[in-house]
């Protein structure tokens, strides 16, 4: 061997050292890489995990939420409802209205009904005055197993209900099965604000000796505007539910129409003595017509008596 071939022969040896020894680096740089590499996508992963269920939990509180305001908490009542004119609900148009929020059956949609009244706007005709006639320990005629008092708290429930869904606002002046003296209903009868009238729902009875009797009656007092309003109320009544039109009487006695200062009536919407009547005035199909009979003979009275619309 030659020095110089030696020479040749260390400095390849040395360089093949550098290139194992630079492999070996390039090697581990690589292994380090992919360890951080891998860390990073192990980290972006669990990123994706934490950001996907997050987005699931909030959606779930989102659809309790809508479900908690559209369905549960609305269904039953009266809302005003601003409608945009949309092709899925031809005939409905577009504006401000008052609807009933219904349950659709489906868990997160509900419907609105009343759209036979879409063009009333809310509380534009004026106030009307409803007292369910007795309450409490005054339980007023029986008979047939119908007791007035209930029966009259029924039906002036339905009544506040169609004239709030027609557009008119009401007070009633006995809400629960209370006894409330007629000075008192007479008091605050008047003590409301331009009232349109007031109605007083009552169930009518006769004694057995005086014979048999159906049909509905207004009882009023000689004062302007009340013996319009009975007969206005009667004829539209009768003419949707098909009972007996009985006329409009007077009597002196009587405070909520004597005391008060607005058209009032007492309206008997049937007898309790009668057994076909009476399973009528128990039945909500019946006292839902009665309601809209009287609301519809309210729209009449209030155009004939105080003109406009
Ligand atoms: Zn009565």
């Amino acid at each position: 061997m030659s020095p110089r071939a030696t020479y040749n022969n260390v400095l390849y040896e040395q360089n093949d050292r550098d290139r194992r020894k630079q492999a070996f680096i390039r090697k581990r740089k690589r292994k380090r890489a992919l360890v951080i590499l891998s860390f990073f996508a192990v980290v972006l992963i669990l990123l994706l995990i934490i950001i996907l269920l997050l987005i699931n939990f909030i959606k779930k509180k989102y659809a309790e939420h809508v479900e908690a305001i559209t369905y549960k908490d609305y269904v039953g009542e009266y809302h005003d409802v601003w409608l945009v004119d949309n092709s899925s609900r031809p005939g409905l148009g577009s504006g401000e209205a008052f609807f009933e929020i219904v349950d659709t059956g489906d868990k997160t949609e509900v419907d609105l009904k009343a759209l036979k009244y879409k063009d009333i706007i809310p509380g534009s005709k004026g106030l009307v005055i409803v007292d369910a006639g007795h309450g409490g320990y005054d339980g007023g005629a029986d008979g047939n197993g119908v007791l007035e008092k209930t029966v009259n708290l029924e039906i002036s429930y339905k009544l506040k209900e169609e004239l709030i869904l027609r557009g008119y606002t009401v007070k009633m002046t006995r809400p629960d099965d209370e006894f409330v003296g007629l000075t008192q209903r007479a008091s605050i009868a008047n003590a409301q604000d331009d009232p349109v009238c007031l109605i007083s729902i009552h169930q009518n009875s006769l004694e057995a000796s005086e014979g048999a009797a159906s049909g509905m009656e207004a009882w009023t007092y000689r004062r302007e505007g009340c013996e319009e309003l009975g007969n206005t109320i009667l004829e539209a009544a009768c003419k949707k539910t098909g009972a007996k039109n009985r006329g409009t009487h007077f009597r002196t006695n009587l405070v909520v129409t004597s005391r008060t200062t607005m058209p009032a009536i007492i309206f008997e919407c049937g007898y309790v003595t009668d057994a076909t009547e009476a399973a009528k005035l128990a039945d909500p199909a019946y006292q839902e017509k009665i309601a809209e009979g009287i609301v519809d003979g309210i729209d009449e009275f209030k155009i004939s008596y105080y003109g406009g619309e």
